[in-house]
């Protein structure tokens, strides 16, 4: 028997956050809008229309390009992609053909042990999980519309027409489904990072193609590959590749050996099954030839230059420089895939210089309150609003344990911390006169208490400031009640 192994291989469309389209000044934003309202001649394809290539989508481009450690190509250029299909007025897409963006890079993510192998505590040695991605290019296109099928009716909406396009291409460096969710998910968290897509899965703005081979362990030859079309998320990315895996697996023990020819198939989420579409189409199928409205792109190499001086700290990187802070793996983890909250904890860590208060603030206290009103991270309070909070902890204004119920107030009403310690009479009360009045008052009703600390039990005094806690609400000072009964005694 021989022994077998996946050959994997991804192709990824992230949908770029620009303000407008592609190759026109279109809304980029068409989502919950009307259908057919963000659209123009241009996206719209008409004859003797002009596209011109979006300045802000090549810089988010490139600086992805350098995220992934590519070469950004110092010359470039659009190709026409043609094929017909209803969602794509033009009859051709603009794509990059043979001079890409940019190419050859590498990514290195962390592939989580299977939770049988981790055993007690989780991972094993800190670099057994780490592994490398090959990326053979990354070039920049348009998307075509949208299809919605209706029974006999089928209805077009091209307002995600001409939204700006990545497309990276990765070596068939995956050798699992494991790993090509692992590497797609470190992608989605380098889009995010540089800015260059917001890659909302639900929303459709990143989405997979894997191709698929088999060959005998230890053997170099590539054998004709399966493609898989249209993955929209990571669970469909794993359910595709484990199932079309086994059915190739299952091909080779009866057939003795891989498929006979390149073939793509179609993910059927419902069935949990692949369907064959057709025999894969070759470059030659779509008659590439160089887009003659757009001149080749001349990249400035000192704007690469910039663009790579000011690329942001890797998440990987980030995530070992929260690890150095003492966070354990699940918190630096968090912090990574939730952007929200992860600029909220930077926002009181640089305040606070505390990475244990900040932890239990937007960690413990923030999630546990989301989790608590059914809100996600998206919905959390905003930098300012946690800023403030943490503000009025530290000038006394409001006492640690009110700031747990002023921020559990935040999530609810989404008011800032001013208006609700205002609203709810919160505020620490510092003023000196008014506590020494309660003290005063205090010792008169526990002559008892008195007595016994001036016989040597100091803990008697805990009745005296309890009594003034309770006057107040628990909003008197405690610092400043002890002060004051000391001098008073
Ligand atoms: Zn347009």
């Amino acid at each position: 028997m021989v022994e077998l192994e996946a050959i994997i291989g991804l192709e990824v469309h992230a949908q770029m956050n620009t303000k407008t389209k592609m190759f026109c000044g279109c809304d980029n934003d068409a989502f919950g809008k009307e259908p057919n309202t963000t659209v123009c001649e241009i996206c719209m394809g008409h004859p003797g229309t002009l596209p011109v290539p979006n300045r802000e989508a090549i810089i988010k481009a490139v600086n992805m390009s350098l995220a992934l450690k590519c070469t950004v190509n110092p010359q470039n250029h659009f190709d026409r992609k043609h094929y017909f299909y209803p969602d794509l007025p033009s009859g051709f897409q603009i794509s990059q053909y043979d001079f890409p963006l940019a190419s050859k890079g590498e990514v290195e993510y962390d592939l989580r042990p299977s939770p049988a192998a981790a055993g007690e505590g989780g991972a094993g040695a800190p670099d057994e999980g780490i592994k490398k991605c090959g990326i053979t290019r990354l070039h920049m296109e348009n998307d075509a519309g949208k299809l919605t099928h209706r029974g006999s009716v089928t209805l077009c909406d091209y307002n995600r027409a001409g939204t700006p396009l990545m497309e990276i291409v990765t070596e068939p460096d995956l050798r699992s489904s494991d790993e090509a969710v692992a590497f797609a998910e470190e992608l989605r968290r380098m889009l995010i990072s540089v800015n260059a897509s917001e890659a909302d899965m639900f929303k459709g703005m990143m989405r997979f193609d894997a191709s698929i081979s088999l060959r005998e362990k230890g053997t170099k030859k590539l054998n004709p590959r399966s493609e898989i079309k249209n993955l929209n998320s990571f669970k469909a990315l794993e359910r595709a590749l484990t199932y079309e895996e086994a059915r190739l697996r299952k091909t080779w023990e009866e057939t003795g050996g891989p498929l006979p020819r390149d073939i793509t198939v179609g993910w059927q989420d419902d069935e949990g099954k692949t369907r064959l579409l057709r025999d894969k189409e070759n470059a030659g199928d779509y008659r590439y030839f160089p887009e003659p409205d757009i001149p080749p792109l001349e990249m400035d190499e000192k704007m690469v230059s910039k663009i790579k001086s000011e690329l942001p700290v890797s998440p990987r990187q980030k995530k070992k420089e929260y690890l150095g802070m003492g966070l354990t793996d699940a918190e630096a983890a968090t912090l990574i895939d939730q952007t929200e909250l992860r600029s909220l904890f930077d926002v009181v860590l640089t305040k606070t210089k505390d990475a244990k208060r900040a932890s239990s603030l937007v960690l413990t206290q923030l999630i546990g309150f989301l989790n608590a009103h059914g809100k996600t991270s998206a919905e959390a309070p905003s930098a300012e609003a946690m800023l403030e909070l943490v503000t009025a902890i530290d000038a006394g204004q409001i006492s640690g344990n009110a700031g747990k119920a002023v921020l559990e107030a935040m999530v609810t009403t989404g008011k800032p911390p001013k208006d609700i310690i205002a609203a709810e009479g919160m505020g620490q009360i510092s003023d000196e006169a008014k506590i020494e009045e309660l003290v005063k008052e205090a010792i008169e009703k526990n002559p008892k208490a008195i007595e016994d600390y001036k016989k040597g039990k100091e803990s008697a005094l805990g009745a005296i400031v309890g009594y003034v806690m309770k006057m107040t609400k628990g909003q008197a000072n405690p610092g400043k009640v002890n002060a004051i009964l000391m001098k008073q005694l």
